[in-house]
């Protein structure tokens, strides 16, 4: 049995993992969770799974949640709330699933108890690469990505040797807008950019996908997860997202990683790993039926954000985290209505321009910076 803390038990890929514990009751148990703000559907999963430890954000929903709970399930709150859960004495296994760089500390707890990772929060990475893989390493931790396209790439480095894989290459579907100009995308809607045509995911990350600044921050993951240099990791257009990534070999060999595009299979590997276990709710592919496959050079002037992001990681030092702030904070004002949808490229530019990055940058300059970046780009609003 393996016993997990799920952070973000409340959004997309809490509930595919949730999905994924009901399906295997003997090998998996959830010990400790957390949620934001939804306290209705926190307090549901508490129901059904009765883990020990719960966090929400506040104080008062957490007293809110404890007197609707009962006492079997301990509710803390907060940031140190977050960390509780993550450090869970009883847990084996941390998946991270919450949005935003709120993800880090978290993680850097876990890792400093020896939990296995399992990461989905790719924002954690983007802000703190080298601390968090450090710290790994350090404690002998292992970080398996949930994430399709790095779950891919980890598995078709399986048995390989790392030194003779040449480059990574990422597949992208496009999000919502791939067969818009980008004139047409002056007056698109937050409903529109909402309807990802492949995946049903949270708010942020589809409107990342939508920008292209999902796969910006992939890009960056693969680069701490994997130790590749950017110059040799590639992104090509790929709008069936049936190949979820390809490496590329020294010998020229391709080997590419294939299935429908749903998140319980790599979040399942993530637990499951080295095993692989049954997926009882999945669909098989059938590639006769799926016919075509379709493939597209990546156009950097029509996704900026893509361009903003390998700008960001060759930079490194604070200035990963400062293009992930500042799309934090302009993603959440395109939700809002306070911006158009390329005015969240423009808003990230403006902030990286303005930042003066400072090289091999310890925690706390991290957090400044990320600090820095959220307050800079709403000042722009
Ligand atoms: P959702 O928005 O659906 O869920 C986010 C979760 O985090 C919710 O449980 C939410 O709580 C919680 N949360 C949000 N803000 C805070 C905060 N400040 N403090 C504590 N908890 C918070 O996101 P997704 O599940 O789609 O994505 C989660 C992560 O996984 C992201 O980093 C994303 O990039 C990554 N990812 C997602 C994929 C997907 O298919 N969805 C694929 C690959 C990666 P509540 O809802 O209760 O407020
Ligand atoms: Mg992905």
């Amino acid at each position: 049995m393996k016993y997990i803390s799920l952070l973000g038990a409340t959004g997309s890929i809490g509930d595919q993992t949730l999905d994924v514990l009901r399906a295997h009751p003997e090998m998996f148990k959830l010990s400790a969770m957390s949620a934001g703000r939804n306290l209705e559907k926190a307090e549901s999963i508490i129901r059904e799974f009765k883990p020990e430890l719960a966090a929400v954000i506040s104080k008062e929903d957490a007293s809110t949640l404890q007197n609707n709970c009962g006492s079997s399930t301990k509710i803390v709150y907060g940031s140190e709330g977050l960390r509780e859960v993550a450090a869970f004495h009883k847990s084996d296994i941390l998946v991270n699933a919450v949005m935003g760089s709120v993800g880090l500390l978290p993680t850097l707890e876990a890792i400093k108890e020896g939990k296995q990772i399992a990461l989905a929060n790719k924002e954690t990475l983007v802000t703190a690469g080298h601390i968090v893989m450090e710290a790994a390493k350090k404690s002998g931790v292992s970080i398996l990505p949930v994430d399709s396209e790095h779950s891919a790439i980890f598995q078709c480095l399986n048995g390989e040797d790392k030194k003779e894989a040449e480059r990574l290459i990422l597949t992208a579907s496009g999000g919502s807008f791939r067969d818009r100009t980008r004139e047409e995308l002056k007056d698109v809607t937050v409903t529109e950019a909402l309807n990802h045509p492949n995946w049903s995911m949270g708010a942020k990350i589809t409107i990342d996908s939508a920008t292209m600044m999902n796969k910006g921050l992939e890009v960056i993951e693969a680069h701490w997860l994997f130790s590749f240099d950017y110059t040799k990791i590639d992104v090509i257009l790929h709008k069936e997202s049936i190949i979820h990534s390809m490496v590329e070999f020294k010998d020229t060999s391709v080997i590419a990683h294939l299935g429908q595009p749903d998140m319980r299979v790599p979040i399942q590997y993530a637990l499951s790993y080295p095993k692989r276990l049954e997926h009882s709710g999945g669909r098989r592919l059938n590639l006769w039926e799926t016919g075509k496959l379709h493939f597209q050079e990546m156009d950097f002037s029509r996704f900026r954000c893509l361009e903003f992001a390998y700008e960001a990681g060759k930079t490194g030092g604070t200035m990963p985290a400062v293009l992930n702030a500042a799309n934090e904070a302009a993603v959440e004002a395109f939700l809002q209505g306070q911006i158009s949808f390329l005015q969240i490229e423009d808003l990230i530019h403006e902030t990286m321009q303005a930042h003066s990055p400072v090289a091999h940058p310890a925690l706390e300059a991290l957090q400044e910076a990320d600090r820095w970046a959220r307050g800079f780009a709403v000042s722009l609003l």
